[in-house]
C-alpha cells in the first residue's frame, strides 16, 4: 500500500470511528438484547401457536371462510400472549377459487397424472381439452421458438427447480409457473402445462400464482407432480409425442374480504414510529400452510411475546403484522400501506421463508444507520448468523412496503434447502416440519426487533 493509500485508509477508520460512537446502542439496550437471545433459545410459544394454526384452522386460502376464521385465531392468540391492540383489519379483494381438475395422457399409454391448476388460472372449456403436447425444457426455450410448434397443442414446459439454500433455484424457475401461460399463447397454445415448481421427487403438485397479460389470450395452466413431468420428459425422449386431455374448474374475481391481523408491543417516547415484524396469514388452498407461512406466523409471534414478557418496554413500537392475501395479489400489504402509510417505519421484515434456521442478516438502512445494523449482527452472531449486505430483500410483503413507502428494511435468510420440497403442495403439513429450528428464529427476530426499537437514530431512507 502507498504512503497516500495509507494516509486515507487511516482517515476512513477514524471517521468510521467517529461514526461508531454517533451511532452506538446503550450498553443496557446491548445487555436486553442478549437476556433476549437467551430466552428466545428456549422459547416453546412458536411451536405451540404452529400446532395451533395447522390444527385448529389449516388451509386458509386468501379470502375464504377458513381465511377469516384464521383471522379471528390469531387475535386471540396474538391478545393471549399479551400483545397490546391485537385487531383484524378487513380488506377487499378478488378471490380465484379452485374447482374439480383431472388430466391424464390418453397416447401412447394411458397414464393419471397429478396434477394441480396454478393461481389465477382460468379453467378448461367445460367438455374438458385434448391435444398432443409440444415439450421443452425450459421457459427459454419455449421465448426462443419461432416456429408454429406450441399452435394448437398443449406446451409442457419441463423446468426444474435446483435446490439452493438461498431459494435462488426456485426464483430462476418460478418464471415459467407466472409467465409461462403468456408465452405458450402467444404461440397458440391451448394450454400450458409444468413441471411442478419444487425440489422433491414426491407425487404431489405444486401450486401458486401465475399471471395474464391483457393482450394475449387467458389460456389454462396447471403443474403436474415432478414424478409425472419426469413420465413425460421420457416418453418425448423416445420419439413419441404425448397426447394429454386435461380438465378443470376455476372461478375469478370472486368478491371476497381479506384481512390483515395486528398487534403490538407498545413503545414509549418513540410510539409512533413502527418495527413492523411480519409474516402471512394467508395459504394455499392444498395442504396445512405450516412451512408457507404458518412458521413464519409462529416466529414474529413468539419473538413479540417475548419482547413483551421480559418486560422492558421498547422505545418504538414493534408491530405484529400477519398479511391477508400474499400468495394471490398483495392486497394485504398494498392496504397496509394504504392505511398506515403515514406512519414512521423504523423496519419492515417478513419471516415467510419456512422453518429453517436463520443463517445470514442483511440491512438496508441509510448510511448513518450502518453501525447500528452491524451490531444487531453482533448479537446474531453467538445464533450462527453471519453479517450479509444492505441490499435486503425483506420479504414478499415487506418488500411491496419498503419499495412503495421508502421504508428501511432487514432480512433475516433462512435455510431453504428442504423449503421447496412441500411449498404449496399438500405436503405443506405440520408433520413435515421440523421444531429444533423454531427457537433460534424466534430469539433472532426479538433481538432485532428490540435493537430497531431502541435505535438512536433512524433507520430510513434505505437505498433502493
Ligand atoms: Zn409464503
Amino acid at each position: 500500500m502507498k504512503r497516500r493509500d495509507l494516509l486515507a485508509a487511516a482517515a476512513l477508520s477514524a471517521c468510521g470511528a467517529a461514526r461508531a460512537q454517533a451511532a452506538a446502542f446503550a450498553p443496557a439496550d446491548l445487555a436486553h438484547a442478549a437476556a433476549l437471545r437467551t430466552a428466545g433459545l428456549a422459547d416453546t410459544e412458536a411451536w405451540r401457536l404452529l400446532e395451533g394454526i395447522t390444527t385448529e384452522i389449516g388451509a386458509r386460502p386468501a379470502g375464504s371462510a377458513a381465511e377469516a376464521r384464521a383471522a379471528q385465531w390469531a387475535v386471540a392468540a396474538l391478545t393471549k400472549l399479551g400483545l397490546a391492540n391485537a385487531r383484524a383489519e378487513p380488506l377487499p379483494m378478488k378471490q380465484w377459487q379452485r374447482g374439480p381438475a383431472s388430466a391424464r395422457l390418453v397416447a401412447p399409454a394411458p397414464h393419471a397424472l397429478v396434477m394441480a391448476a396454478l393461481g389465477n388460472s382460468v379453467g378448461t372449456p367445460p367438455e374438458g381439452l385434448e391435444a398432443e403436447i409440444a415439450w421443452y425444457p425450459d421457459l427459454a426455450a419455449l421465448r426462443a421458438d419461432t416456429t408454429d410448434k406450441a399452435k394448437g397443442r398443449i406446451v409442457f414446459l419441463d423446468q426444474k427447480t435446483d435446490r439452493t439454500k438461498d431459494g435462488s433455484g426456485y426464483g430462476r424457475a418460478v418464471g415459467a409457473r407466472f409467465g409461462g401461460a403468456v408465452e405458450a399463447a402467444k404461440r397458440g397454445a391451448l394450454a400450458l402445462a409444468i413441471r411442478s415448481t419444487g425440489t422433491d421427487r414426491d407425487r404431489v403438485a405444486h401450486t401458486g400464482a401465475m399471471g395474464y397479460d391483457i393482450a394475449v389470450p387467458r389460456i389454462p395452466a396447471f403443474a403436474v407432480s415432478v414424478p409425472d413431468a419426469e413420465l413425460i420428459t421420457r416418453l418425448v425422449a423416445r420419439g413419441s409425442t404425448p397426447r394429454l386431455a386435461v380438465n378443470f374448474e376455476t372461478r375469478s374475481d370472486v368478491d371476497a374480504t381479506t384481512h390483515n391481523v395486528i398487534a403490538e408491543v407498545p413503545g414509549t417516547d418513540l410510539a409512533q414510529e413502527i418495527v413492523l415484524i411480519g409474516a402471512h396469514l394467508d395459504s394455499w388452498d392444498l395442504g396445512q400452510g405450516a412451512v408457507d407461512d404458518g412458521a413464519g406466523i409462529a416466529i414474529v409471534s413468539a419473538a413479540a411475546a417475548l419482547i413483551q414478557r421480559a418486560g422492558k418496554r421498547p422505545r418504538r413500537t414493534v408491530r405484529v403484522v400477519l398479511f391477508g392475501n400474499e400468495e394471490n395479489g398483495f392486497d394485504g400489504a398494498r392496504g397496509y400501506g394504504d392505511r398506515h402509510g403515514s406512519a414512521v417505519h423504523q423496519l419492515v421484515a417478513e419471516s415467510d421463508f419456512g422453518a429453517g434456521r436463520i443463517w445470514r442478516f442483511a440491512s438496508r438502512v441509510q448510511p448513518a444507520a450502518l453501525p447500528l445494523a452491524d451490531a444487531i449482527g453482533q448479537q446474531l452472531a453467538p445464533l450462527g448468523i453471519e453479517r450479509g449486505d444492505n441490499a435486503a430483500g425483506p420479504g414478499p410483503d415487506a418488500a411491496v412496503l419498503m419499495r412503495r413507502h421508502k421504508w428501511p428494511a432487514v432480512q433475516l435468510h433462512q435455510d431453504g434447502t428442504n423449503y421447496f420440497d412441500v411449498h404449496h403442495t399438500e405436503n405443506d403439513v405440520l408433520d413435515k416440519v421440523d421444531p429444533a429450528p423454531l427457537p433460534q428464529n424466534v430469539a433472532a427476530w426479538a433481538v432485532t426487533a428490540w435493537l430497531a426499537a431502541q435505535s438512536p437514530l433512524p433507520f430510513g431512507p434505505p437505498p433502493l
